[in-house]
């Protein structure tokens, strides 16, 4: 089984450039983002839970995250692989991950990360608020996100490098290729 973490800050292309490898290897394409906005928009108690913590653009809590995740591993066995979008975001989540896999005999195959400036991030993410209308789209939400992206998120760069599972794409370019560069630096 191949497990491909996507990596990167909010706006670089994570969940775009997901779908196309997904489609391509024959991978479950896995957003803890829409997971979550799908709980919200059906209102389900766990949509609830998280509603204003994502419209304010803080990371629910990790226990909200792993149980998520547990059910994802559970309901999608067997697959070829996982392409994992917005997961994990803490370190706390990403050894969670690893023992995760490791309870059904596998590991984190490669990371992936998408490098963008933070001047192209900002304005990506403001177009698409005019475009989905997204709530935590907002230039204010926007900043706490990006903040939350270089407290939280970032330390999992060395966490993966120790692993030497950490490859960087440059993300700036047409998305057709960025996609082909992804795609170069899978070897399965
Ligand atoms: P983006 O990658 O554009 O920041 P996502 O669609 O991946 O946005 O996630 C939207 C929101 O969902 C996040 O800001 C956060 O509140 C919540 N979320 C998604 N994944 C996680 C996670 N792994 N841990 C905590 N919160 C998460």
């Amino acid at each position: 089984m191949f497990n491909l973490i996507l990596f990167g800050p909010p706006g670089a292309g994570k969940g775009t450039q997901a779908v196309k490898i997904a489609e391509k290897f024959g991978w479950k394409h896995i957003s803890t983002g829409d997971i979550l906005r799908a709980e919200v928009s059906q209102g389900t108690p766990l949509g609830l839970k998280v509603k204003t913590v994502m419209d304010a653009g803080h990371l629910v809590s990790d226990e909200l995250l792993i149980e998520i995740m547990e059910s994802v591993f559970v309901n999608n066995s067997p697959v070829k692989g996982f392409v994992l979008d917005g997961f994990p975001r803490t370190l706390n989540q990403a050894r969670e991950l690893d023992r995760m896999l490791l309870k059904h005999g596998h590991t984190v195959s490669l990371v992936l990360a998408l490098e963008v400036d933070e001047d192209e991030l900002v304005a990506r993410l403001l177009k698409r608020a005019q475009d989905q209308g997204r709530k935590d789209d907002t230039e204010e939400v926007i900043k706490n996100r990006l903040v939350q992206y270089h407290h939280h998120t970032k330390p999992l760069i060395d966490y993966y490098l120790d692993k030497k599972l950490y490859q960087e794409v440059h993300g700036m370019g047409t998305i057709d290729d960025i996609f082909s560069q992804l795609c170069s630096v899978i070897k399965l």
